[in-house]
């Protein structure tokens, strides 16, 4: 199944402190409508099923954004969209424009919530939005981003006090939140598999990963063109092909870096993404790890 995270603007009325697509250039790109359209028509062709509008906040272009969820139900596209939920300032403000989004046939709506985006939006917006989903019948859940720090322990407690449908997402420490202070960790062994979506961005790049991937910029390791010299199908038929990012999705980033020679007493101090950086955004480590993965070595690495 081939989804995608589909950056329409990267435009945002607020300014969270922990923000991921901060850093992108250019800083507030936005595509042509007539454009977004016709990228929608090649991917349903291309067999995408799934789209989640995200990157800025997808409802500061709401008329724009209501042509495009109805474009995609009328090409038989799952939609989502990720929100600050800025715009839900009262119950009933609320409910009709999710009523307008529920007639267009969005599938799902995703609510960023954290101790950042609430120092610029109420929580009350996110429980009205919560509750606007639930009276118009519109699938959602709230997207709890956290340090695990206590500091959040409020946050997450008006979630269950309000008996909201939540989950916990690490912060990831890239683009504006790479200058916050990281608290030592330490995981688990764990496999860290990454489902790996790509990422479109206003200007028409392709990533192949949605979450940190666009900010490997010294290798570029994700980046896999840009829809003005390839088509959709070519971007997607290099995500699903490359043998990296197949070691990625079958033996996760934690295998890898045991294999390039990462102490396993090392390996559980990094986040996942941390770690996928220090892998592939180094040219020497990655020109080591693409010669195994074409010779097989790295896929033998598997018990
Ligand atoms: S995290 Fe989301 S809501 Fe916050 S500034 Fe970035 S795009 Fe806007
Ligand atoms: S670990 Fe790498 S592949 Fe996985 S989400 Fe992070 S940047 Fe993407």
């Amino acid at each position: 199944m081939r989804k995608i995270a589909f950056g329409y603007s990267t435009r945002c009325n607020i300014r969270c402190a922990h923000c991921v697509a901060a850093g992108e250039q250019p800083a507030s790109g936005k595509m042509e409508l007539a454009r977004a359209g016709a990228i929608i028509r090649e991917m349903a062709a291309a067999g995408v099923t799934g789209i989640s509008f995200t990157a800025g906040e997808p409802f500061m272009y709401f008329d724009d954004l209501l042509e495009l969820v109805d474009l995609c139900r009328e090409k038989q596209i799952y939609t989502r969209i990720v929100t600050n939920c800025s715009w839900a300032r009262s119950p009933a403000e609320t409910e009709d424009l999710l009523k307008r989004l529920k007639h267009c046939g969005l599938s799902q709506l995703r609510l960023s919530y954290s101790r950042w985006h609430q120092e610029n939006v109420p929580r009350e917006n996110v429980l009205n939005a919560a509750r606007g989903c639930i009276a118009t019948g519109l699938d959602y859940f709230i997207s709890f981003v956290t340090d695990f720090s206590e500091q959040d322990d409020p946050y997450e407690g008006y979630l269950r006090d309000n008996a909201l449908k939540f989950f916990p997402e690490p912060l990831i420490y890239a683009g504006r939140a790479d200058s916050l202070a990281q608290k030592a960790i330490r995981t688990d062994y764990q496999e860290n598999r990454c489902a790996m979506n790509p990422y479109l961005a206003p200007d028409l790049s392709m990533y192949a990963c949605c979450d940190a991937g666009s900010h490997f910029s010294t290798t570029d390791f994700f980046l896999l063109g840009n829809l003005r010299d390839h088509s959709i199908r070519q971007l997607f038929t290099k995500a699903e092909t490359d043998p990296l990012y197949d070691c990625i999705r079958a033996m996760g980033i934690t295998a890898i870096a045991s294999f390039a020679g990462i102490p396993a007493r090392e390996i559980v101090t990094y986040r996942k993404c941390e770690l996928c950086k220090k892998l592939f955004d180094a040219p020497e480590m990655l020109k080591t790890l693409r010669k195994a993965a074409a010779s097989s070595d790295l896929q033998r690495w598997t018990r």
